[in-house]
């Protein structure tokens, strides 16, 4: 049994990457300090704040909760509520909003249910049969990721947030970034610095990735070690069309063969973001069919709509 590196108790977690095992308790600390130097690094929240945060009930998002209504005890200018997208996944997100309802009672946290049936009029189940039936290229990850960053934006806007976090974490972020590179799609880069949206656009929340520089695995044992993992395991069924499935398994595997590549992905993006952002900077605009921000004239939600039959407007 491998045993911590600063108390000589038994280790629960070990950083290959950097060659030490930890303790519950160091684990925790460091954990702490690692995510609170992010915060810092990336300038993530001001004195005053409504922290709106971004969760889908499992344990990324439920942890982010978990730590931010800790934090945030300690900061008085701050305030905490949670959002939660159900994009109407039979089988999957209904398990997920009873972890998340779970938490949210027990941290006494504000919260929002929204969902696609209600907002879009469809759920993402029906979204996909109609894609299918119109022969769209779309994979059912584009209409979920699509409609669901439009409606965070406009509902942590409704709720009167500041900033919108989301739970992304290192592993979610290093993924992105190869599977842009793989697309051909380096436009797309400067979007995956830790902070997106600053001064865009009026109706813009910024957004922050608080798990941005911390592997999945230890916000894994940060759920664990907290009680809020969640109850049942449930994969979304969407998951394996994802091109993702299959750059996740490779980067865990160059992961455990060369310890730290993660974070060497990692600096390489945070070098192409900075190289990129001018280059690629885009000039907000404001969408002729819902008025939502958007990078063109129309927005990538209204675009799809069309594109799905479900919106029937003449410009
Ligand atoms: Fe949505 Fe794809 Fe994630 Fe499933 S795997 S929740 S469809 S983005
Ligand atoms: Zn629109």
């Amino acid at each position: 049994m491998a045993k911590c590196s600063i108390c000589g108790k038994e280790a629960v977690y070990c950083a290959k990457y950097e060659g030490r095992c930890y303790c519950r308790e160091h684990f925790l600390r460091w954990f702490d300090s690692r995510v609170r130097r992010t915060i810092r690094r990336f300038n993530f929240f001001g004195k005053r704040e409504h922290i709106v945060v971004a969760v889908s009930g499992g344990k990324d998002s439920l942890s982010a909760l978990h730590y931010l209504y800790h934090l945030s005890r300690r900061v008085p200018g701050w305030k905490l509520s949670a959002l939660l997208i159900d994009e109407g996944i039979e089988g999957y997100r209904d398990e997920t909003i009873k972890d998340f309802l779970r938490v949210v009672n027990e941290l006494g946290v504000d919260y929002r249910i929204v969902s696609f049936k209600e907002e879009i009029g469809y759920t993402l189940d029906e979204l996909v049969r109609l894609g299918y039936e119109r022969n769209l290229p779309y994979k059912p990850c584009t209409y979920c990721g699509v409609f669901r960053r439009y409606l965070l934006n406009k509902h942590a806007r409704e709720m009167g947030g500041t900033v919108l976090v989301t739970a992304h974490n290192l592993d979610d972020v290093v993924q992105t970034f190869l599977l842009d590179l793989y697309r051909g799609d380096t436009k797309k880069i400067p979007r995956l610095g830790p902070v997106t949206g600053v001064s865009s656009h009026p109706k813009f929340i910024r957004r922050v990735k608080l798990f941005y520089e911390i592997p999945e695995k230890e916000v894994v044992v940060y759920a664990l070690l907290n009680g809020i993992y969640p109850s049942t395991f449930v994969e979304c069924p969407y998951a394996r069309f994802s091109p993702r499935w299959e750059i996740r398994k490779f980067i865990n595997r160059m992961e455990d063969l060369y310890p730290g590549s993660k974070y060497m992905l990692l600096k390489s993006l945070l070098d192409l973001v900075e190289k990129l952002k001018d280059k690629y900077k885009e000039t907000p605009k404001t969408c002729k069919i819902c008025g939502e921000p958007s990078s063109g004239e129309i927005c990538r939600a209204c675009q799809l709509k069309m594109e799905l039959g479900i919106l029937d407007v003449k410009l």
